[in-house]
């Protein structure tokens, strides 16, 4: 494929995807970095800060965040703008935004850590009053830096049924992708599982080694383990594997395998 053919400015698809993309160019020996394309727009799964730092080295294009969920609209319901890339501007002359309490269903403080609910004012046929999104995430009213006074809802963290407790730590697969990217001779594929041995819960972290790396697959192992314990506080058992080895997607990443039994 000839670059300059490839004229498309954005991109939009799930982070994973962008990855998967900028692997098989990488093999192909395509540079994007040098195509048209300047802005990415990528939702439909949570993604850290690290992961968006990659997408951008790796695409050459400024990764914005895009919010969106099939039962209020689709992708769309909020985005990021390019100036700041600070938060999901909420569309709040259609929808109105609240973060509460997942326990006890009351609303948290402006900036506190919560579930997000959704109102519709301008849907149609099908209207949602106070939709529990299960996305855990926080609001900020101060205005952007691009100007716009919308109401920001901050980067998506995880989902309330995301979420594992890992002996009694609560652990979300966007953290400890956030404790991996940052890894020299890794590559941000990965996938956590869970088991049960004994009484306790074992977490093991399955990471690929990047493409070209001589590093050692252990002294890897160790950096990526002592990263997560810094990071969220739990003990996990590092697997090192060849690029490629961690399955891909091509929609939503798979993060988690549980196979703890089933509380009855
Ligand atoms: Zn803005």
């Amino acid at each position: 494929m000839l670059l300059q053919d490839f004229g498309a400015r954005v991109l939009c698809a799930t982070p994973s995807y962008a990855l998967a993309i900028a692997e098989v160019a990488e093999k192909e020996g395509v540079d994007l970095r040098r195509s048209k394309l300047r802005i990415g727009i990528f939702g439909a799964e949570p993604w850290s800060e690290a992961m968006r730092k990659e997408i951008q080295r790796r695409l050459g294009l400024k990764a914005i965040d895009l919010y969106g969920l099939s039962e209020i609209l689709g992708p769309g319901v909020a985005c990021e703008c390019e100036e700041a890339q600070a938060g999901l501007h909420g569309w709040e002359d259609h929808f109105i935004f609240e973060v509460i309490d997942p326990e006890s269903g009351k609303p948290v403080a402006e900036g506190a850590q919560g579930e997000l609910v959704i109102t519709t004012l301008t849907k149609e046929a099908l209207p949602m009053l106070r939709y529990r999104t299960r996305d855990v995430t926080r609001l900020s009213t101060e205005r952007c830096a691009c100007g716009r006074s919308h109401v920001r809802i901050k980067r998506i963290t995880g989902r309330n049924d995301d979420m594992l407790i890992i002996r009694g730590v609560n652990v979300y697969p966007s953290q400890v992708e956030a404790a991996l990217v940052g890894v020299p001779d890794v590559a941000p594929h990965y996938q956590l599982v869970v088991e049960r041995k004994g009484a306790m819960d074992h977490l093991t972290v399955e990471v690929e080694i990047a493409p070209g790396s001589a590093a050692a697959h252990p002294m890897v192992a160790q950096s990526v383990k002592h990263n997560i314990k810094s990071l969220i506080g739990v003990t996990a058992e590092v697997i090192v594997k060849q690029p490629g080895e961690v399955p891909r997607s091509m929609g939503k990443a798979v993060r988690v395998r549980d196979l703890r039994p089933r509380q009855p």
